[in-house]
């Protein structure tokens, strides 16, 4: 999963960044509005962190500039101000939530999670694909009980399939979601990925969940 953080004060935005990294995030970052805008339209981002008072092009303007022009990524406001009139604004103009500063970091995790299971079939922290459970807030993966042990990698590799379960992921947009704007989009690498991700998930089981679809990707199938 891929985050965008749009947020002047950069040593907030650079800790966030790392903190969400730690998880396994993909994380790019805008330290102004004219920036933020521009990475909003263009990135593939599955989540957008904008702060509203912003250099060049403030937050609010941002977002209803993106929605106008028809991205539908989940929004997360950051705003220090903490009066009903700039949360009613927020989410009038197409936030889907808004978190005031200070916040704590366990809280924009869990907010965060819960973003971006609303736009799948995932209503629940835990995904289970048939004998696969994979926890998302501990990240914790088993199948059949056996506790598998991935990297962070191919944990968000594995996590962004299985939310997007039963779809053919073409390698260019598993890379764009798994990776950040300063990755060198190389797909093999995706392959590579995949077969070690395979190799814990797969390789012991009758019942394949990763299937290859030629030509096209590859599919985590329910
Ligand atoms: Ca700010």
């Amino acid at each position: 999963m891929r985050i965008l953080i749009v947020e002047d004060e950069k040593s907030l935005a650079d800790i966030v960044k790392k903190g969400l990294e730690e998880e396994g995030y993909a994380v790019d970052v805008a330290y102004n509005g004219e920036d933020g805008l521009f990475m909003a339209e263009n990135e593939a981002s599955d989540l957008i962190l904008l702060d509203i008072m912003l250099p060049v092009i403030d937050g609010m303007t941002i977002l209803k500039r993106i929605r106008k022009a028809g991205v539908r990524t989940p929004v997360l406001m950051l705003t220090a101000k903490d009066t009903v009139m700039d949360k009613v604004s927020g989410l009038d103009s197409g936030a889907d939530d808004y978190l005031t500063k200070p916040f704590s970091f366990d809280e924009l995790l869990a907010r965060i999670r819960a973003l971006i299971r609303r736009g799948s079939e995932v209503k629940s922290s835990i995904i289970e694909i048939g004998d696969l459970v994979i926890d998302t807030a501990s990240h914790e993966v088993k199948r059949g009980g056996r506790l598998i042990s991935l990297s962070a990698r191919e944990y968000a590799l594995l996590e962004y399939m299985a939310i997007n379960s039963d779809k053919v992921l073409t390698r260019t947009s598993l890379t764009e979601h798994i990776y950040d704007q300063d990755f060198d989009l190389d797909s093999n690498v995706i392959d590579v990925f995949i077969n070690r991700v395979r190799n814990k998930i797969d390789r012991d089981f009758s019942r394949r969940l990763i299937h290859t679809i030629r030509g096209a990707g590859y599919m985590l199938k329910r």
